[in-house]
């Protein structure tokens, strides 16, 4: 499996290259070259805001076809707990779980059941004072690969638990594979996703060794069709069995709430996380002992795989709260299989070198590069902003006179007067630019 598989990919052909998604990337992963952009592999986060932000579409996200639950015996679905704030004036989970069942899943497993498992875990592990603090939260992919990429410092602070999402596809097949017979291998379980780093942590997880979802559906792809069915549920079974504990975990500062503690922090938005990580990484946070960091705005009712405004989502799921009891009471649970396997580790693709004087050769380079450029971040040259254009320079992908103010001041210097290349008619000339 490759280190570096995205389910963010480009559709060359609608890019007009238009720079927005260049401006927009967390992680300066976005160049533009020649017309076209380009997603370097090593730096994306799958976090989906060049899909926010793409005016052309042309950004998109990988997704699994509901056709491979033929390639099971026995389907199961796992409904993030954001696909309930999808549908108004939902008072009871068993209509959308129902729904779920006629679209011919045999089995449903919330994950928002799982969610509350992983509270008490995170809750107990905490209480033996065995784990640094502050710790943060690793329910988010986008969010660990951030880490993972920018904040060597902090990668030992991230909780090494599995996501919600990994507990409830293993217990989900175990309990199955039990009540059937079935080898497990014969058992498919299906996230429904609000996002695309979902989908890139199933195929490429961080932490486990490897995932137990064997696909994702997008909650844009399904809902059309769940919907349907929903409308058609005269009397829904009684399958739901989460509380409203394990339901707030589908908007921000609902993880937290769940870990009963109050010296807590609950940041959403991409930006938001990066600077609540820089404030970390210089040790200006203060006295917490939890932190739950969201890439999404307003947490994962924000993800790009929605359909509901993710303000809405969050009122709505605010209503439904009322009507569930405030946890379900869950056996024991068992933090040893909860346990990540692998422990974060730096992944040093933003260094310029590993060898330290070539390195340091490469940043005095980069430093001579940028008093020249102009400083303006303006992205005409491809790169996000002038240190980055440096940078790639010195990497050997990218010219100097990229920068059409370098090229400008080059063509003067030979004499020749790029403004003569194009005349504005007096009309044009009216117009505002
Ligand atoms: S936002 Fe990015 S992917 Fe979309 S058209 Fe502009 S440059 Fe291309
Ligand atoms: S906040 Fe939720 S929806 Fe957004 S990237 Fe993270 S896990 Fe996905």
């Amino acid at each position: 499996m490759s280190e570096f598989f995205h389910s963010v990919t480009l559709d060359a052909e609608k890019c007009r290259g238009c720079t927005n998604c260049l401006r927009r990337c967390p992680t300066q992963a976005i160049r533009v070259r020649d017309g076209k952009a380009r997603i370097l592999s090593e730096k994306c986060l799958d976090c989906g805001e060049c899909i926010r932000v793409c005016p052309y579409h042309a950004k998109k996200a990988v997704f699994d076809s509901m056709d491979r639950m033929q390639e099971f015996d026995y389907t199961i679905a796992l409904p993030a707990p954001t696909l309930y704030g999808q549908f108004n004036n939902l008072r009871n989970v068993d209509y959308v779980l129902t729904g779920l069942l006629q679209l011919g899943f045999d089995k449903v497993y919330e994950v928002s059941k799982s969610a509350e498992i992983i509270s008490e875990t995170t809750r107990r592990l905490m209480e033996t004072g065995n784990l640094a603090r502050p710790v943060i939260s690793s329910a988010c992919p986008a969010v660990v690969r951030l880490i993972r990429v920018r904040f060597p410092n902090l990668c030992h602070l991230v909780l090494p638990l599995v996501s919600p999402m990994h507990a409830a596809a293993k217990a989900a097949k175990v309990e199955a594979a039990a009540q059937t017979g079935l080898p497990l291998q014969r058992i498919g379980a299906f996230f429904i996703t609000p996002c695309p780093a979902k989908v890139t942590d199933i195929r490429s997880p961080v932490g486990p060794d490897q995932s137990w979802v064997d696909g994702a559906f997008a909650i844009s792809d399904i809902y059309p069709r769940l919907l349907e069915k929903m409308n058609r549920v005269e009397i829904p079974e009684p399958v739901a069995d989460s509380g409203a504990l394990g339901v707030s975990w589908a908007s921000s500062g609902g993880e937290s709430t769940a870990l009963l503690r109050e010296k807590y922090l609950a940041a959403d938005g991409i930006e938001n996380v990066i600077a609540v990580l820089e404030n970390l990484d210089t040790e200006q946070v203060g006295e917490l002992e939890f932190i739950e960091l969201n890439a999404c705005s307003g947490g994962c009712v924000g993800g790009v795989l929605t359909v509901a405004n993710p303000f809405v989502a969050k009122a709505r799921l605010h209503r439904l709260r009322n009507h569930l009891p405030p946890a379900s009471i869950h056996p024991e649970s068992n933090a040893a299989s909860m346990r990540w396997e692998n422990p974060l580790e730096y992944t040093r693709v933003m260094q310029l070198s590993d060898n330290l004087t070539e390195a340091m050769t490469m940043m005095q380079e980069i430093d001579r590069l940028c008093a020249l450029l102009p400083g303006l971040d303006c992205g005409s040259c491809g790169a996000p902003t002038c240190r980055t254009h440096a940078e790639d320079i010195v990497k050997g992908n990218a010219l100097l006179n990229d920068c059409l103010f370098i090229l400008r001041e080059q063509a003067e210097a030979a004499g020749i007067n790029l403004s003569g290349l194009y005349h504005r008619t007096p009309e044009e000339t009216e117009k505002p630019l």
